[in-house]
């Protein structure tokens, strides 16, 4: 299994921290700038939040059920939101496909977990469209909103999500990483 950007770990920490004190807000934004690894820290807590058999520290265990079907890309409940390919943005109809595919209950008992990546690419329709998910999200629902340009989503968007702010790594740190 891929290991945390180093400078990610911390706050991967903090969220597993939140989570097992019953802390978590059903909608988290990652923030920071580009190529930080915030996606990357996303995918890791939204397979951690599916695994079966997490470890003690919270990341996922890499061999259970859930696991298998995160890594083939195939795990029920877990949705993926980008632009499609012929799109810059994130369309009204994608978070309507969404809304239908969170009504559902999770197939594994456990999360329903979503990824809007870059969430800032969705256009006002579809930002309108996911408010009212935010505002009474399904049960057991968790939206990992992820943007380096949070100011271009709508504030009432951004309201209703709990920011997690990524800090780029200190000097040395990136560069111990970039020589190993
Ligand atoms: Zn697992």
């Amino acid at each position: 299994m891929n290991t945390l950007l180093p400078w990610l770990v911390s706050t991967f920490a903090d969220l597993q921290q939140r989570r097992a004190q019953g802390r978590l807000a059903h909608a988290l934004m990652f923030v920071g700038p580009a190529g930080i690894g915030k996606h990357q820290l996303a995918e890791r807590f939204a397979q951690s939040l599916l695994c079966a058999q997490p470890h003690a520290d919270g990341q996922p265990c890499g061999h259970c059920h859930a696991c298998s079907l995160y890594a083939a890309g195939t795990h029920p409940d877990l949705f993926r939101l980008s632009p499609e390919e012929d799109s810059k943005n994130i369309r009204i109809d994608q978070i309507r496909a969404l809304i239908e595919g969170m009504s559902l209950s999770s197939h594994y008992g456990r999360h329903k977990v979503v990824i809007l990546n870059p969430a800032d690419a969705m256009n006002i329709a579809a930002a309108n469209a996911l408010l009212k998910t935010l505002e009474e999200p399904p049960a057991d629902t968790i939206l990992l909103l992820v943007t380096d340009r949070p100011s271009f989503l709508p504030a009432t968007i951004r309201s209703r999500c709990q920011t997690l702010r990524l800090a780029l790594p200190a000097r040395d740190e990136a560069q111990a990483w970039l020589s190993t």
